[in-house]
C-alpha cells in the first residue's frame, strides 16, 4: 500500500525553506543586483546580507515571479513611503 502522500500540508518551518530557496533563485536571476538602483551585493560565502526579496504583490505569495531583488536601503525606503 502506498503512503498518502498526496496531502499536501506544509508546516511553518517547510514554509520557511521554500521561502530561502525561492529568494536564493531570485537572487541568481536578478545577478545578485538590486534592481531599483543596480546596487551589487557584497556577498561572502554565498550569504546575502544586504539584499531583500520583496514581494511585489503581497497577497500573491512566494512565487519567484512575485520576488523581485532590492538592496535593503530601497527596502526601507518602499516602507516609509507606502
Ligand atoms: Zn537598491
Amino acid at each position: 500500500m502506498a503512503q498518502p502522500s498526496a496531502t499536501f500540508t506544509m508546516d511553518s518551518r517547510e514554509v520557511q525553506f521554500h521561502l530561502l530557496q525561492q529568494r536564493k533563485l531570485a537572487f541568481q536571476r536578478d545577478g545578485y543586483t538590486c534592481t531599483e538602483c543596480g546596487y551589487k551585493s557584497q556577498r561572502g560565502k554565498g550569504e546575502v546580507h544586504d539584499l531583500e526579496a520583496h514581494h511585489i504583490d503581497r497577497a500573491a505569495g512566494d512565487m519567484l515571479d512575485n520576488l523581485q531583488t532590492l538592496c535593503l536601503p530601497v527596502t526601507t525606503n518602499e516602507q516609509l513611503s507606502s
